[in-house]
């Protein structure tokens, strides 16, 4: 069976070199939804509680919302971080607060002080499903990943491994010792 928890996100980009309106700096409210499949946990009569994915999700997720995504051969990213840098708000500002992890991965690399993700690709809603399941895939059992941006739609399956042990009595993962982050329990 599967949980499956969705996300908004609001961001603007373009895609650069491309014949077309989206050459041009937009922006657009897209949903992310993720499926998480396994058994269900007898303890809890879950798969996987969904509040747990929005936490593990949400912290890298948070890094694509209301920011700025370029690709990283656009010459709008030099030209932006040339007036972030004279704003003074290149490296961060008080007001900037509801900001993710920072990651670097293959696909895409978060800026969080300035609200920038630089991608590899132009950041199509496919774009947005090969970087998120590259950032998740190790932290959550992802079966299915549906990104849909204004009349743009995509989705994804990925078979799952499952048999992630969790917690018969709060439902997360457990770590490696077998025990429960949340609430201390220990796998026998
Ligand atoms: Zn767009
Ligand atoms: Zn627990």
């Amino acid at each position: 069976m599967r949980s499956i928890t969705a996300f908004d996100l609001q961001y603007a980009h373009r895609f650069y070199g491309f014949k077309g309106e989206a050459q041009y700096l937009h922006g657009h409210t897209g949903v992310l939804t993720i499926e998480v499949e396994d058994t269900v946990n007898e303890g809890v009569n879950m798969v996987f509680p969904c509040n747990e994915i929005q936490k593990t999700a949400w912290a890298v997720l948070k890094n694509f919302d209301h920011a700025l995504i370029l690709r990283e051969d656009d010459p709008l990213l030099p030209a932006v971080l040339d007036v972030y840098e004279k704003q003074g708000i290149r490296n961060g500002h008080p007001q900037n607060q509801m900001k993710g992890e920072a990651f670097k991965t293959e696909l895409a690399t978060a800026y969080p002080d300035c609200r920038l993700v630089v991608t590899k690709e132009t950041m199509t809603v496919e774009g947005m499903i090969k970087i998120v399941y590259d950032l998740l895939k190790d932290k959550l059992n992802i079966a299915k990943l549906t990104f849909t941006s204004g009349v743009n739609a995509a989705s994804a399956e990925y078979e799952t491994s499952g048999g992630i042990d969790r917690c018969p009595l709060c439902g997360i993962a457990l770590d490696e010792q077998g025990v429960c982050p949340k609430c201390g329990y220990k796998k026998k």
